[in-house]
């Protein structure tokens, strides 16, 4: 076993500080969905598909808009109820995403989607957790305005969180998609693939989608052995964390190598292979030789593996067969 490096101080996870009260049993009080919307301190998120608006004033940007300010950007879709912030309503509003496209010209507003807001730090946590909710919650809505069953117009209610169909009294929930993202270690190694979406020199944990009747264990092991040939045994969750891309949770894990022989699925990956601890330190660090990184701190594919690199207590000590 090798020295535990030092990564220095540990930073936040992306989007998983969300700081509003969601209130969700007032979303079905329409007097009071109406009254919030109408109080002096009610905010909202401007979301248009992948971009967010961000408001430039002295103090630098500011991501909460009055509704007013909201509906004067472009064309607006839905309205969602996001929240209580205080006791004051936080909200989503949906713009036209080619409206908001053109929104870049302007000099008063940054607009940007919400990755780069991230990486960029551009907001804090809090906000960044509110919009991730606000653009999921849009990105649902806009995919889904005719009912699945009978394919009628179907009408929002309770705050943006259920349509019902008027024709078939069918109702419709908003969804997320469960994604298992995991680090297959073996004693001082573990497996990284890239993408070929990926920026150069970067390497992250696998993931892929939990599949309809399938556990997360058995989708770490079936999405291991799919892209990188790699079997694997036990499996321990690590944490999660939601990913509005478009509207995922992300389900980390690590995962115990059975086998090491790669057979990497050139459909899906660019390539795979393994890393040992040292090599991965230097990487998390941004000193590796020729320049290999890991996915910045507001992913949770960063967290997976610093805590493996770190020894956390965590992560089992599979033992290497
Ligand atoms: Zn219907």
């Amino acid at each position: 076993m090798s020295p535990r490096p030092d990564l220095g101080p540990k930073p936040a996870l992306g989007y998983t500080a969300n700081v509003l009260e969601r209130a969700a049993e007032r979303r079905v009080d329409d007097a009071f969905m109406a009254a919030l919307a109408a109080a002096g301190g009610a905010r909202a998120y401007a979301v248009g598909g992948e971009l967010i608006v961000l408001k430039k004033d002295a103090n630098g940007l500011d991501p909460l808009f009055t509704f007013a300010e909201a509906r004067s950007l472009a064309t607006t879709a839905e309205t969602i109820f996001l929240g209580l912030a205080d006791g004051a309503g936080r909200f989503g509003i949906g713009l036209d995403p080619k409206a908001t496209e053109a929104l870049k010209g302007r000099s008063d507003l940054h607009v940007s989607d919400l990755r780069s807001i991230a990486v960029q730090g551009l907001t804090d946590n809090g906000h960044l957790s509110a919009i991730a909710e606000a653009k999921a919650m849009l990105h649902w809505h806009a995919r889904h305005r005719f009912c699945a069953n009978c394919g009628q117009v179907t009408r929002i209610v309770h705050g943006g969180w259920r349509r019902d169909c008027p024709a078939c009294a069918a109702e419709h929930f908003p969804r997320t998609d469960p994604v298992v993202i995991m680090l297959a270690v073996a004693g001082e190694r573990c497996l990284l693939g890239r993408s070929r979406r990926f920026v150069p020199g970067m390497w992250s944990c696998l993931a892929g989608f939990v599949e309809p009747g399938e556990s997360i264990e058995q989708a770490v092991r079936r999405e291991t052995l799919e892209e990188a040939g790699i079997a694997c045994g036990r499996v321990s969750y690590f944490a999660s964390q939601p990913w509005p891309f478009p509207m995922s949770l992300m389900i980390g894990c690590h995962a115990e190598a059975l086998s090491f022989e790669l057979a990497v699925d050139r459909a899906e990956l660019e390539d795979a292979r393994w890393f040992d601890r040292e090599e991965i330190a230097l990487m998390l660090l941004r000193r590796h030789p020729d320049g290999l990184g890991t996915p910045p701190p507001v992913a949770i594919a960063h967290h997976i593996i610093r805590a493996w690199v770190e020894d956390a207590a965590s992560v089992p000590r599979f033992r290497s067969s």
